[in-house]
C-alpha cells in the first residue's frame, strides 16, 4: 500500500498542491510564486466575520454585511448590450423568510445557482430603486468549513481569484508547522513578538476569541494590519533590508580609499575663499566630512539640508580638501541648469585656489565633450561638473578621489552606484535638499551616515506663502508690479508635470501673453527644459542681471536657479506639486535679505483633501515637517523621486507605522554585523522574503 504521505513542506513546489497542475503553476510563476511558502507570504487584504448566520426573518440594514443559507429560487438573466451589463437575480429563501439578490457580470453563475439545493451567500445588504433591501453581489460557498469564523479575504493575483486562492492557501497550512523561525538563535528580537509559525497561523487561520467585544477587536486589528501578527512579518522584512543595508555598508568602508588630511587646513581658509562666514551647522557638518576624509576609507555620507542651507559650499570645501589631497573631483547634478548653476558657484569659490572647473554635460558640442573626457583621462583636467553625462561609459578619470551627487532624489541609486564605479574606491558625498522623513532616511539611505544642515544662514526670513482664489489673480499681479518697481524679481511657475517637455514649452508660450497683459512694461523671460545651451544661459544671465524682471519657467527652476533678488513666486496649479515639491521650488525664493513671497494658485474646484495638502506649505516652512505630511498623506512612493527606490516600497511594513520596528532593525542589523552573525541571518530571513514579480534579478 502507499507509504503514509510526507508533510508538505515550506520549499515544496506548488505543483505539489491539489488543483495546480504545470500550466496553473507557470502562471503562478509569472507572478513570482513559486513555492508553498511564496503562496504563505500572501496575506490576506481583510478579514471577514462570518461566525454567524442570518436568519432571514432578522431586521436587515443596507450596509451590513450578512451570511444567509438557503436556495435559490426565481432566477432570472437578463443582458443589457449597451451598458455590457448582464444582471442575474433571484431570491434566497430559508425556512424564515426570503430576500433579493443580485448579481452583476457574473456569467458563470446563471447554471450552478439552479442546480445546487442550499448555498451560503455572503455579502453586503444594499437599498435597490423602490426602496426594498437586496444582497448584491454575493460571494458563494457551499462548504460549511468555509463560512465558520473570520474568513480571510486575499487580493486577487492575476488569473487567481480571493476564492481560488483562499483554497490553495488552505492546503499550505500544515506547512507551516515545518517553517523554523529565523530568528529563534538571534539574540536582540523584541521578546513581545510572536514566533513566525504562530503568525503565519493566526494570519490565515485567525483563531475566532469566544467574546464578541474580542472578536470585534481582532477584526479591527487585524483589518488594519495593526496585529502583533503583522508586526512580526513587518520586523523580519526590515530586518532583512536592514541587514542587506548593513552589509553593503561594510564592504563599503572596508574598502580603503585616497587618506586625506587635508580637511582642517582647508577649513582655516574657509572664510579667504568664501564671501560669507559659514554658519555653525556648516562648519559642524565639514569637520564629520573632514575626519571620514581622515580615515583612509571610503566616505558614504549624506547631507541632508533644507533649501537654502548652504550645501554648495559644504560641497566646494569638501572638494578642495580632495582636490589639495591631489585627486579628482566629480560633482552630479540631476539638470544641466543646475549643473550651469553649480559651475559659476565652484568657478568662483574655487578657480583662485587653482582648480577651475570643467563642464561636462550632453549639450555641449562634441570636439568640447571630448576635450574634457581627455583632459579627465589625463588627469590635466581636476574638477568636473556635469549631468549624468559623468557616468557614461567613455569617461575615465585618472585620479578620481571625490564623487558628490547633488539632489539625489532626483537620482537612483542605479546612477549613484555607476559614478563610483569609475573610481578605485572614491569617497561619496550625497547632498539632498529635499529633506527626507526619518523613516526613509533610515531605510532607503540606510548604508549612507548622516549629517544635518539644520541651521539656515543668518538673516533669512520665512517665505511667506498663501493660497489665492483666481479671481485674485489681478490684485495678486499688482502687488508682485510694485515688488518689481522696489528692485525685486519674480517667477512664475507652471506644472505641466506629466507633458513631454515639448508640450511643456508650448503650453507655457501660451501663458505668457496672459502675463504680459497682467504686467504690462515689465521684461520677461521664458525657461524651460528645451531651451538650447545659449538660450537658458542667455536667460538666467539676464534674470540675474535684473534686465528681466519675470522669469515664466517650468519645474526646471525647481533645483539651480539661485538669484537672491528673486522676492516673489508665482505657482500656478498647485494642487498638482507634491508637497515637498512645492517646499522646494519656493526655497528659489528668499535667499536674499528682502521678504519673499510665495503666491499658490489652485485650479477650481479643489477637494478638501488638496486644500488641506496646500495649507500644510502654506503653514509651515519646516522641510522635514512638510516631507512627513507629504509621506502620511501620499505614501512614500508618491514622495518626490522615491518611486524607483523600490525599497521604500515594503511588502509588509509601513514606514510610517512601523518607525519603531525601522529603528529597532537598524540597531540589531549593526549588532549582528559586529559579531559576525550578518550573513547567516540574512540567509535565514532570506527564505521567508518573498519575490516580488518585477524585482527579481534576470
Ligand atoms: P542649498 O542648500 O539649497 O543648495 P545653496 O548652497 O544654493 O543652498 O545656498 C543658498 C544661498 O545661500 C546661496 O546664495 C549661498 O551663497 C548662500 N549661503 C550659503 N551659506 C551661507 C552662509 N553661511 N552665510 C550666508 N549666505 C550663505
Ligand atoms: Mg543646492
Amino acid at each position: 500500500m502507499t507509504a503514509e504521505a510526507r508533510p508538505l513542506r515550506p520549499d515544496d513546489p506548488l505543483i505539489t498542491l491539489k488543483g495546480i497542475g504545470p500550466k496553473t503553476a507557470d502562471a503562478m510563476a509569472a507572478e513570482g510564486l513559486r513555492t508553498v511558502v511564496d503562496l504563505l507570504l500572501h496575506l490576506p487584504r481583510r478579514y471577514e466575520d462570518r461566525s454567524h448566520l442570518t436568519t432571514l426573518d432578522s431586521p436587515l440594514e443596507p450596509g451590513m454585511r450578512v451570511l444567509v443559507r438557503g436556495r435559490v429560487t426565481r432566477v432570472r438573466v437578463r443582458r443589457i448590450p449597451r451598458r455590457r451589463l448582464l444582471i442575474i437575480d433571484g431570491q434566497i429563501e430559508d425556512a424564515h423568510g426570503s430576500l433579493k439578490v443580485v448579481w452583476f457580470n457574473q456569467r458563470w453563475l446563471g447554471k450552478r445557482l439552479e442546480k445546487e439545493p442550499e448555498l451560503f451567500l455572503y455579502g453586503q445588504i444594499r437599498e435597490a430603486r423602490g426602496g426594498s433591501l437586496e444582497l448584491l453581489n454575493p460571494e458563494i460557498e457551499e462548504a460549511a468549513e468555509d463560512v465558520e469564523g473570520i474568513v480571510p479575504i486575499y487580493p486577487t493575483l492575476a488569473r487567481f481569484g480571493g476564492r481560488r486562492l483562499r483554497k490553495l492557501i488552505k492546503q499550505c497550512l500544515p506547512a507551516i508547522e515545518q517553517c523554523g523561525d529565523p530568528l529563534s538563535k538571534t539574540k536582540g528580537r523584541p521578546g513581545d513578538l510572536p514566533d513566525l509559525r504562530r503568525s503565519l497561523r493566526e494570519l490565515h487561520a485567525p483563531t475566532l476569541p469566544r467574546k464578541i467585544s474580542q472578536r470585534e477587536e481582532l477584526l479591527t486589528e487585524l483589518n488594519h494590519r495593526r496585529s502583533q501578527f503583522h508586526r512580526r512579518l513587518s520586523f523580519d522584512e526590515l530586518l532583512a533590508f536592514a541587514c542587506t543595508m548593513a552589509d553593503s555598508r561594510e564592504r563599503r568602508t572596508n574598502a580603503s580609499a585616497p587618506r586625506l588630511a587635508q580637511g582642517t587646513d582647508v577649513l582655516d581658509r574657509a572664510s579667504e575663499l568664501l564671501p560669507f562666514q559659514l554658519t555653525g551647522a556648516q562648519s559642524r557638518v565639514l569637520e564629520e566630512i573632514s575626519r571620514d576624509l581622515e580615515k583612509g576609507r571610503a566616505m558614504a555620507r549624506l547631507v541632508q539640508g533644507d533649501v537654502g542651507s548652504g550645501k554648495t559650499a559644504v560641497a566646494a570645501l569638501t572638494m578642495l580638501m580632495v582636490l589639495e589631497g591631489g585627486y579628482q573631483v566629480a560633482i552630479m547634478a540631476p539638470t544641466e541648469l543646475l549643473a550651469e548653476q553649480h559651475a559659476r558657484t565652484l568657478a568662483e569659490i574655487l578657480t583662485g585656489a587653482g582648480y577651475p572647473p570643467s563642464l561636462l554635460v550632453a549639450s555641449l558640442p562634441a570636439p568640447d565633450r571630448r576635450e574634457v573626457r581627455r583632459r579627465l583621462a589625463e588627469g590635466t583636467a581636476s574638477l568636473v561638473v556635469g549631468t549624468h553625462a559623468l557616468f557614461q561609459e567613455s569617461v575615465e578619470y585618472r585620479r578620481l578621489g571625490l564623487v558628490v551627487v547633488d539632489e539625489q532624489h532626483r537620482f537612483g541609486v542605479v546612477q549613484r552606484t555607476a559614478l563610483l564605479e569609475k573610481g578605485r574606491s572614491p569617497h561619496l558625498l550625497v547632498m539632498t535638499a529635499t529633506p527626507i522623513p526619518r523613516s526613509l532616511a533610515l531605510t532607503v539611505y540606510g548604508d549612507l551616515d548622516l549629517s544635518i544642515i539644520d541651521e539656515l544662514p543668518p538673516g533669512r526670513r520665512p517665505v511667506r506663502t498663501v493660497l489665492r482664489p483666481s479671481d485674485a489673480r489681478p490684485q495678486v499681479f499688482k502687488f508682485l508690479r510694485k515688488e518689481i518697481t522696489e528692485g525685486g524679481r519674480v517667477f512664475v511657475v507652471y506644472p505641466l508635470i506629466d507633458a513631454s517637455e515639448e508640450i511643456r514649452a508650448s503650453a507655457l508660450a501660451e501663458h505668457e501673453d496672459e502675463v504680459r497683459a497682467l504686467l504690462p512694461g515689465v521684461e520677461m523671460g521664458i525657461l524651460h527644459g528645451r531651451l538650447s545651451r545659449m538660450g537658458r544661459e542667455d536667460v538666467t544671465a539676464r534674470f540675474r542681471d535684473g534686465s528681466v524682471q519675470v522669469l515664466l519657467a517650468t519645474t526646471v527652476v525647481e533645483v539651480g536657479v539661485d538669484v537672491p533678488e528673486a522676492t516673489a513666486m508665482v505657482i500656478e496649479s498647485a494642487q498638482r506639486f507634491g508637497l515637498s515639491q512645492l517646499h522646494q521650488l519656493r526655497g528659489r525664493v528668499g535667499r536674499g535679505c528682502r521678504p519673499a513671497w510665495c503666491i499658490l494658485f489652485a485650479d477650481e474646484p479643489l477637494g478638501d483633501d488638496a486644500r488641506q495638502r496646500l495649507e500644510v506649505v502654506c503653514k509651515s516652512n519646516d522641510g522635514f515637517e512638510i516631507a512627513e505630511s507629504d509621506l502620511e498623506m501620499r505614501g512614500p512612493g508618491e514622495l518626490t523621486g522615491t518611486r524607483q527606490w523600490g525599497p521604500a516600497g515594503f511588502r509588509f511594513a509601513n514606514l510610517i507605522r512601523d518607525i519603531d520596528l525601522i529603528v529597532e532593525t537598524r540597531h540589531l542589523a549593526a549588532t549582528l554585523a559586529e559579531t559576525g552573525e550578518l550573513a547567516r541571518v540574512r540567509k535565514r530571513l532570506a527564505k521567508y522574503q518573498h519575490v516580488q514579480p518585477g524585482r527579481q534579478g534576470g
